[in-house]
């Protein structure tokens, strides 16, 4: 995509993520790391290598203010052509921005939430946790239950036949396979919707699917 587009698509992962927004650049490097060292002790998240789920998540939290701090040493190969937006980097993703997230979340949820249904606001702490919460459904699930396709070296599994939650995401053991591959389903009755939105954002412009 464009440097304008790629704009765009910070400003939009930023307010869809809001208070555990991370940063693309970031998140690019430490995923890269985990193709490349799927399932290995270098791997960034393994159910594999890691005792417990929170364990997991500790220690891809600790990798990844690594690489934001440039404290962590990563390979050369896992930094190039990936999107990068100083404005960004130095202002969405910090303490400061996150307390306005949750003002923001707790002000919507002071208008929204009826005098009848005072349980809706058991499901703030879903909100302000929805990465780690995406991030542990595909690092720890789809590494662990489901279905595999494809026999590759790691643990990878597809999560279910219809991924109706992930929209697509959850076809990780066919993403793991062929990672170059934007359409993550392989089998008739697969659908990955992601897909659907990426062809339709390829066919009006906003990027550019490689065609190979
Ligand atoms: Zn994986
Ligand atoms: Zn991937």
């Amino acid at each position: 995509m464009s440097k304008t587009w790629e704009k765009v698509f910070y400003v939009f992962s930023w307010i869809t993520q809001g208070f555990t927004s991370i940063s693309p650049n970031v998140y690019g490097k430490l995923h890269r790391m985990h193709h490349a060292y799927a399932d290995t002790e270098k791997d960034v998240h393994s159910p594999k290598y890691d005792k417990s789920l929170i364990a997991m998540m500790l220690r891809t939290d600790k990798i990844f203010k690594g690489i934001r701090h440039g404290t962590f040493q990563l390979e050369e190969r896992f930094c190039k052509n990936l999107p990068h937006w100083e404005f960004m980097e130095k202002y969405a993703y910090n303490w400061p921005t996150r307390v306005l997230w949750a003002i923001i979340y707790i002000t919507i949820y002071y208008f929204a939430v009826p005098q009848n249904s005072l349980w809706m606001w058991a499901l703030l702490p879903l909100h302000f946790l929805m990465t780690p919460l995406q991030g542990a459904i595909i690092n720890w699930f789809a590494h662990r239950v489901g279905y595999r396709t494809h026999a590759v070296s790691d643990t990878s599994t597809n999560l279910m036949p219809l991924d109706i939650f992930t929209m697509g995401e959850g076809y990780h053991n066919n993403h793991h396979a062929h990672s170059g591959n934007a359409n993550f389903s392989n089998k008739w009755y697969e659908f990955d919707f992601s897909y659907r939105i990426i062809t339709l954002f390829n066919w009006l412009g906003i990027i550019q699917l490689n065609k190979k």
